[in-house]
């Protein structure tokens, strides 16, 4: 089975930098100065996909996803 690159990507819009994704996955999402998540593997390896889906999971504000890094859509928009 081929699986399909993962990229996890912040909605800035929805984000309210609560901090509990960094908080639950470090070695994926770090924070920048003003405590606003910044992605720091992409795309997701295989061995890391569930810590990430946990990550998106914890966000009260549904701002973190999980999508498809090969489509277009799933770039991060410039803040
Ligand atoms: S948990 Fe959600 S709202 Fe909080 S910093 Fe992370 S992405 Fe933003």
């Amino acid at each position: 089975m081929t699986t399909v690159p993962q990229r996890l990507v912040v909605d800035r819009g929805a984000c309210a930098g609560h901090g509990l994704c960094y908080g639950s996955a470090p070695d994926l999402i770090d924070s920048d100065e003003l405590g606003d998540p910044v992605i720091q593997v992409d795309p997701i390896p295989p061995s890391q996909l569930e810590t990430a889906r946990k990550a998106t999971a914890v966000c009260p504000e549904r701002a973190l996803s999980l999508t498809n890094a090969e489509s277009p859509d799933s770039e991060e928009p410039p803040r």
